[in-house]
């Protein structure tokens, strides 16, 4: 049985009900990711002997009777950013090429423990920093749907495994749309919780304000499922959230006949057709399927993307002043003094947009600047997390593109900086106000019926499962002609 062809929860009921081995899906995946990885070069680190440690485990449990947890035999790819005991974690930087760490983020912990094996490391932007996994320091990863093409970023190794079917499912990290925007690019489904719904424990901090970790599949219902297993109290995180955690996936078919379905006007002006037309022919879909369409305003867009690169690159450049050459992996060999240590270690271990990012993040910072900058950038989030509130007093989910663009060819944008930065504007806005949404497959482009669009749904803190709901009610009617 081709087991890459599986949704995750497909693959864990074969598993559970004894039709296939969680040893017969590994392998099955390995062979795959050996057959597809040289042309998408998703992994940076493939590692069978834990995936096959836990494969047996859960043969073992299977054979002795007991009842399989929620992620039995799924194979999931992690992202590099994220920390996985004994595995080599790099976030795709020369500066921790070495670095293999002592401990499992909480969501890896989560998942091993409901069954999942994982099966490597996947590549992203250096640090998380970048919409187009360029930035990596060892190479780029490359659409599965047309390899001259980029995954989108930063999680992009995570979207493209899941794509290729090198993955049943995978975590990301998202800051400002790293899950969402490669998700559109590739085709896949992938969430970002409410901020601090999912622990960042493990995660290699870039902004922590606004960091996530989050899941990537090729269902709705299964990112429901990982979502469900991942999310939650974790008392290493102080800034993870106590609330409960539903049950997403039981809510998922309650229907959204007559739900109220935002589309805010700034997000469509100046939009290309190319991207337009897919998300119109998915809002004429929610219409039918009975919600109620309604125009809003989200009037501090604009400023989004300043705010972002203000914010962001501020506290990235706090949080990457640990890696000194001290404490965290690489350490430059020859140096007269201490100084020139921090230097040459700092200099040669971080690649071109990182430096950038930590330059500018320390400007906005610097006395004279901070209130011009940092202050500022402050308000300007307070008053696009405003903007979010109120309208979600008059709607239950609000609809967007979630990218200007499909995917664009590898170099494209690399020696634009700024370029790269503005096809960030439809995701950095949730970021910013900490509410959760996704991105869910709305059709191919019509001048290339290769490349996927992706629509961002949005809803009010905590409301992931009316996410999914809608974004599940909107798959299952899927296959909409773009008129
Ligand atoms: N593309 C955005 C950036 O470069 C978002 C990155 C992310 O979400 N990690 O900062």
């Amino acid at each position: 049985m081709d087991f890459t062809a599986l949704s995750a929860i497909d693959i864990q009921e074969q598993v559970a009900a004894g039709k296939a081995s969680a040893e017969e899906v590994l392998n099955g995946y390995l062979d795959r990711i050996l057959k597809t990885d040289t042309a998408v070069r998703a992994f940076l680190t493939v590692s069978p002997d834990r995936a096959l440690e836990q494969a047996r485990r859960i043969d073992r449990m299977a054979a002795n009777g007991e009842l399989l947890p929620r992620l039995a035999g799924v194979p999931v790819a992690v992202k590099d950013a994220i920390l996985t005991r004994g595995i080599r974690t790099t976030a795709a930087s020369k500066i921790l090429q070495n670095y293999v760490p002592a401990y499992d983020a909480t969501a890896v912990r989560r998942m091993e423990e409901a069954g999942a094996m994982i099966v490597g490391k996947v590549n992203c932007d250096e640090f998380a920093m970048g919409s187009s996994t360029e930035n990596s320091a060892y190479f780029p990863t490359r659409n599965p749907v047309d390899l001259t093409r980029v995954p989108g970023g930063s999680s992009g190794g995570s979207a493209a495994a899941v794509a290729a079917g090198m993955a049943a499912l995978a975590l990301g990290s998202d800051t400002g749309g790293s899950i969402r925007q490669p998700a559109a690019l590739c085709g896949v489904v992938g969430m970002m919780g409410t901020y601090g719904r999912v622990s960042r424990y493990g995660l290699i901090a870039f902004a922590s304000s606004l960091d996530h970790i989050g899941p990537f599949g090729r269902t709705v219902r299964d990112v429901a499922r990982l979502l469900g297993v991942i999310a939650g109290h974790d008392r290493l995180d102080s800034t993870c959230a106590s609330a409960a955690v539903p049950d997403y996936e039981a809510a998922l078919n309650n229907g959204i006949d007559g739900l109220r379905v935002g589309v805010p006007e700034e997000y469509f002006a100046g939009l290309s057709p190319e991207i337009g037309d897919n998300i119109q022919a998915g809002i004429d879909l929610l219409a039918k399927l009975g919600c109620r369409i309604e125009r809003i305003r989200l009037p501090h867009t604009n400023y989004a993307i300043a705010c972002y690169y203000i914010i962001a690159t501020a506290e990235a450049s706090s949080n990457l002043a640990r890696y000194d050459g001290v404490r965290y992996g690489h350490r430059h060999a020859e140096y007269k003094d201490l100084r020139e240590m921090y230097d040459k270690t700092r200099d040669g271990g971080f690649g071109a947009e990182v430096k950038r990012r930590i330059m500018l993040g320390t400007y906005v910072l610097s006395s004279g600047y901070y209130d011009a900058y940092y202050l500022k950038a402050q308000k300007v989030r307070t008053l696009i997390a405003r903007d979010f509130l109120e309208a979600f007093d008059d709607v239950d989910i609000i609809v967007t593109p979630t990218s200007p663009l499909p995917a664009f060819k590898l170099g494209e944008k690399l020696n634009d900086p700024l370029q790269m930065y503005l096809a960030d504007i439809y995701t950095v806005t949730a970021s910013l106000a900490g509410i959760p949404g996704l991105s869910v497959p709305c059709g191919l482009t019509k001048s290339d019926p290769r490349l996927p669009v992706g629509m961002q749904m949005l809803a009010r803190h905590f409301d992931e499962s009316r996410l999914l709901r809608v974004a599940h009610a909107f798959e299952k009617a899927g296959g909409f002609e773009v008129a």
